[in-house]
């Protein structure tokens, strides 16, 4: 496990001055500009218009538990994982959001308030192995709400005494890993809620379609249309989904119709490409052509540079939608640096923003980088790796 922590001081040299003078590098955010050239080549198949007299009432479908969420955008969301291959949508409710940023949120409710939780005693506890997505302790102690309250590391939590919140992120961000419950299953006392935004054969093989209570996925990932905003949940139990709907209806009224109408357009072109042609002649197949290239240059900078970093290795899987083996190409890249090294500062310190491990509850030693920014500012970083070193200076 990589959540050691350090003992040693390091200083990160400065590096020299003409690099000093280079422009910033931001890796820091995970915004989905790489699939960009892909949609200006394709976007036309998408447009709709939306007329004055659309969108006006707040209502949508009187008949879904979710009745805020636009019938095609429901249908659309189950075609797409049809034809992908990645989830069980049968006997499942789909609950749309404002991303799944809202449906995490919306999901933490849900299951501290449901029948069986104490919802008087104690807060929940909100638990994720570490490395773990930084915005999930961010989102649970915003509001220092009495419902649930962040617990940390799963693989090290107690889950005996009290009911519990598992999140499962797989694969994994920062660390692409693909994952299972840590500590959820074996108790009998946790719930859990699997974040599978990047579960997508753009970054992954699919092996299986994945088939848990709460499955939450978003646009923001899957077409890389992070500005539309729209995520949903995928939910077995009916309380559950209504329950997350009611935290929709009481803090935003629903999602934004013309987003939840662009949403199902795009859905519906990428499964339609998907039904009508080979899977590497697909969005999927193309982004994960461009995500595989992307990597297989990262790993060929950093070769020389083992003294300084490392990148996690992923093995082939097959993968059910492309019908072929393919090693995982994730949107962060996870580096680790030598014991005593503070990553993200000796990126900073050659003017790349990276987000450093702490955030993501482990070791200063590993940062994390966007491997789906823009073209430009990837392949300035790859030029620049070949100048970061990382010098250690002995303690006084
Ligand atoms: N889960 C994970 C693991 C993510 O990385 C992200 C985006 N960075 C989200 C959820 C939320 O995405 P959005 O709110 O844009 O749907």
């Amino acid at each position: 496990r990589n959540g050691t922590t350090t003992t040693t001081t390091t200083t990160v040299k400065p590096p020299p001055v003409t690099l000093q003078q280079s422009p910033i590098i931001n890796l820091d955010r995970g915004d989905p500009s790489v699939f960009e050239p892909y949609w200006r080549k394709n976007g036309g198949k998408c447009t709709i218009t939306i007329s004055g007299h659309d969108s006006l009432s707040y209502f949508s479908d009187p008949n879904s538990v979710c009745w805020y969420m636009e019938p095609e955008l429901q249908e659309a969301i189950r075609r797409v994982h049809r034809v992908v291959g990645n989830a069980e949508t049968e006997g499942c409710h789909v609950v749309a959001g404002t991303g799944s940023t809202v449906l995490f949120q919306a999901a933490l409710y849900a299951l501290s308030t449901s029948s069986s939780s104490s919802v008087a005693a104690e807060p929940m506890k909100v638990v994720c192995a570490a490395p773990y997505y930084s915005q999930y302790k961010e989102q649970v102690e915003l509001l220092q709400s009495r419902l649930y309250e962040w617990g940390g590391d799963a693989e090290t939590f107690d889950g005996s005494a009290a009911p519990f919140i598992e999140v499962v992120t797989s694969p994994n961000n920062p660390d692409g890993s693909l994952r299972e419950a840590a500590v959820a299953n074996k108790t009998g006392n946790g719930k859990l809620i699997h974040d599978l935004a990047y579960y997508w054969p753009n970054y992954t093989p699919i092996t299986r379609p994945a088939d848990y209570d709460i499955m939450l996925f978003t646009l923001t990932k899957c077409t890389g249309h992070a500005g539309s905003r729209i995520g949903w949940a995928l939910v077995k139990d009916v309380e559950v989904a209504k329950k997350m709907t009611t935290f929709m209806q009481i803090t935003t009224i629903g999602v934004s119709k013309d987003s939840q109408l662009r949403a199902a357009k795009i859905l519906n072109v990428v499964a339609e490409d998907c039904e009508q042609h080979a899977a590497d002649k697909t969005f999927f197949g193309e982004s994960r052509k461009l995500m595989a290239e992307r990597w297989e240059k990262l790993r060929e900078a950093v070769k020389d540079k083992k003294d300084v970093f490392t990148l996690p290795k992923y093995p082939k899987r097959y993968c059910n939608f492309s019908g072929r083996y393919f090693q995982p190409a994730p949107a962060f890249g996870w580096l680790e640096c030598k014991e005593g090294c503070d990553a993200s500062a000796l990126m900073k310190a050659h003017n790349v923003l990276t987000r450093g491990g702490e955030t993501f509850g482990v070791s200063s030693r590993y940062t994390r980088i966007s491997m789906i920014g823009r073209e430009e500012e990837f392949e300035r970083f790859i030029e620049r790796i070949s100048g970061i070193q990382c010098v250690d200076e002995e303690d006084e």
